[in-house]
């Protein structure tokens, strides 16, 4: 029985907020047609359409977007896990946004996706340098994992982890990425899993996920991963030849 591929989008499959390199997409697409492949997004799947090809889209086995809170096939809605956010939480997030010393405000800061909310003081309107320039700070300064902490111990009902290169994603406590591993083991029972993400350190909204493969089998691989070139690495060292199983309609 062949491995179930599964793949964080930005910045593991693409650029920070990129669309796909093209050499990489027609590779990626030989992928896609050996193996079951599904994608797992903190994003929607409109900003998940700029990003990948049709064809791409068009071929995996699945895709969960809003970090797992929302599972596509074909094109059709599995499940949607909709929350309704108190009013004394998104006004936290306001104020946080607000008193931060960061010099640059672009808009949009506070998003709110199925079953998520993601939040970011530089906002999402950012460029790519500025984007850069928050996560370049951000490393020094550790704006994001204080926003975390505080988010945590306010709200412990609710759960929140870096998102990409600029923003926090905060969900009900154990809405996380994780929920992929239990909706494929479920529907593939028996099969391996192999994750590649680029968020997979501690309070990475990779790692939920990342943890939840290792723990499920020691068939399961994780592969965290320093960018999409890293990614085609891996797939061409290890995946690249493999056909899909008899089993792949299951
Ligand atoms: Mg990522």
């Amino acid at each position: 029985m062949d491995t179930l591929l599964v793949f964080d989008v930005d910045g593991t499959l693409t650029g920070p907020r990129r669309r796909m390199h093209e050499d990489f997409a027609r590779f990626f697409k030989s992928v896609c047609q050996n193996y079951q492949v599904f994608l797992v997004s903190g994003s929607d799947m409109p900003k998940l359409e700029e990003q990948l090809p049709k064809d791409i889209i068009g071929l995996v086995a699945g895709i969960f977007t809003c970090s797992g809170n929302e599972m596509l096939v074909d094109g059709q809605a599995v499940y949607r896990m909709e929350h309704l956010f108190p009013d004394d939480l998104t006004g936290f997030l306001a104020n946080f946004v607000d008193a931060s010393r960061y010099p640059v405000r672009t808009g949009n800061h506070i998003e709110a996706r199925t079953g998520t909310l993601n939040v970011s003081v530089v906002g999402r309107n950012a460029d790519p340098k500025q984007r850069m320039a928050y996560f370049t700070r951000d490393k020094e300064n550790g704006e994001r994992q204080k926003m975390i902490g505080d988010i945590m111990e306010r709200f412990p009902d609710y759960e929140a982890n870096v998102g990409g290169q600029i923003s926090v994603d905060v969900t009900p406590r154990g809405w996380n990425k994780s929920r992929v591993f239990q909706e494929l083991s479920q529907r593939y029972p028996g099969r391996k899993i192999a994750f590649f993400g680029d968020n997979m350190h501690t309070g990475g909204n990779d790692r939920p996920l990342g943890d939840a493969v290792k723990n499920g089998s020691s068939d399961n691989k994780v592969f965290p991963v320093e960018d999409h070139y890293d990614t085609w690495k891996i797939l061409q060292e290890q995946y690249s030849q493999s056909p899909k199983s008899q089993s792949q309609v299951a």
